[in-house]
């Protein structure tokens, strides 16, 4: 039996590794000099590789069955058995998010090279696979200095989030020319750029907010977590989450907006009092000084010209009104998303190869036989946290088991 892997990321490796492991050496194709390259990105270096809570509520809701049957096979403690197989302990945070015991990316990266290295796999790194074609019963793979047989082909080259780190689209090439349908990728997990020009006074401001997501005026899900003001719109933990459908909403021609609450932990009422109390007790505070004691000076400052309220007006020259206006624009400031910061700036892609043609327990095309698809290359996408690492992990385990078999 002999099989190739194309595209050496999460997928591949773990695919490579999984198959060796059960006495077939695999051919891994990487563009790249270097395997693995976004595992070594990942989580700013530190690699945040899986999650202990996994399930379909934490991926982008298309499949949720799909996810539920690949994860429930290859499941966190199955991953953390097979990490400590290959000497890379784990550490995890009280949210469930885990990283390697040395908080580098480097012993992920490292652990998986070595292993599939140890146990024979054939690694072709600046190998690029330009086509794949149909052949007897097998497939013939090209790599712009010819051809190779083989009986089995994974298509695990990931999508194209992170060009600079070999993000690209060759594996929807590959699975459209076989017979597979696709759906066309978006970024995701990506700063967002914003219509209004305030942002870009609020620069650099970083502050725990929620930011509920509007899609042709229709309330949708509110995420939690930082949000970051940038030159460009807003980034930080919340928006990346919320990125994921922003992005593919903005791709299919609908209107985003984002309504953010400054301050999710004062209820709109009780902060209306509460910055009455301020005005009252202080009566030679102006609206600034009464802001700056709940919100970062350049968030307060804005707002205020927002609201066209003289930043040096006394407290307790405000009207009721004012202070409403005040307690509703922090609790629900409306910005417009015009688009996304792109694909060089996003961990992932959304879309990619339906998984309506691939069977969930084996990533077995059900159209092609012999053909397999794992990682990100599948119209999967999860929230941050480790769970598109984790489904690349436990897809690629499920296609090395099932390439193997006779
Ligand atoms: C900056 C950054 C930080 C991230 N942080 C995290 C994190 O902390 N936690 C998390 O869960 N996820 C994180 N992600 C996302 C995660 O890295 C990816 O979802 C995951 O690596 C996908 O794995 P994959 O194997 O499917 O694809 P990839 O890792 O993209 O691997 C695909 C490989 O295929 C190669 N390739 C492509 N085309 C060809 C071809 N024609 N021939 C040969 N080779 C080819 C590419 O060069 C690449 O090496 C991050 C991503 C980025 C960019």
């Amino acid at each position: 039996m002999k099989i190739a892997i194309v595209g050496a990321g999460a997928a591949g490796l773990m695919a490579a590794i999984t198959a060796a492991e059960r006495g077939v050496k695999a051919d891994l194709y990487e563009q790249s000099p270097e395997v693995g390259r976004k595992i070594l990105a990942s989580g700013n270096g530190r690699c945040n590789i899986s999650n202990t809570s996994l399930s379909s509520d934490d991926y982008f809701g298309r499949h949720p069955t799909f996810v539920d049957t690949a994860l429930k096979t290859f499941d966190f403690p199955a991953f953390s058995r097979f990490c400590e197989s290959i000497g890379l302990l784990l550490r995890t945070l009280p949210d469930g998010r885990t990283y390697p015991l040395s908080n580098e990316a480097k012993s992920v990266h490292g652990a998986m090279k070595r292993q599939a290295l140890h146990l024979g796999v054939g690694v072709h790194p600046q190998k690029r696979v330009e086509r794949i074609e149909r052949r007897g019963g097998g497939f013939r793979l090209f790599d712009g200095q010819g051809g190779e047989d083989y009986d089995r082909v994974l298509v695990s080259t990931g999508l194209a989030a992170a060009p600079q780190l070999g993000g690209n689209t060759d594996g929807l090439t590959f699975a459209k020319a076989l017979g597979h349908s696709v759906i066309e990728p978006w970024p995701a997990l990506v700063g967002l750029h914003l219509k209004e020009a305030w942002p870009a006074r609020m620069s650099g401001v970083k502050i725990d907010a929620e930011a509920t997501l509007y899609i042709d005026g229709k309330r949708g899900e509110t995420f939690g977590g930082d949000l970051l003001f940038t030159k460009y719109g807003v980034s930080g933990f919340a928006i990346l989450d919320a990125s994921i459908e922003a992005s593919r909403a903005i791709a299919s021609g609908r209107r985003v907006t984002i309504g953010v609450n400054l301050l999710p932990i004062f209820p709109r009422q009780s902060l209306v009092k509460r910055l009455e109390k301020l005005a009252q007790r202080n009566a030679f505070f102006t609206v600034l000084d009464i802001l700056q004691g709940v919100l970062p000076y350049k968030i307060s400052k804005t707002l205020l010209e927002v609201l066209k309220i003289p930043l040096e007006r006394k407290g307790s020259e405000l009207t009721p009104k004012n202070f409403r206006a005040i307690a509703s624009q922090i609790a629900e400031w409306r910005f417009e998303v015009t688009e996304t910061h792109g694909y060089k700036h996003a961990e992932v892609a959304g879309g990619g190869v339906s998984c309506r043609e691939v069977d969930a327990k084996t990533m077995a095309s059900k159209i092609v036989p012999g053909l397999y698809f794992a990682g990100e290359v599948l119209d999967i996408v999860g929230k941050r946290g480790g769970y598109n690492l984790h489904f690349a992990w436990a897809s690629g385990y499920l296609a090395g088991i099932a390439m193997v078999k006779r």
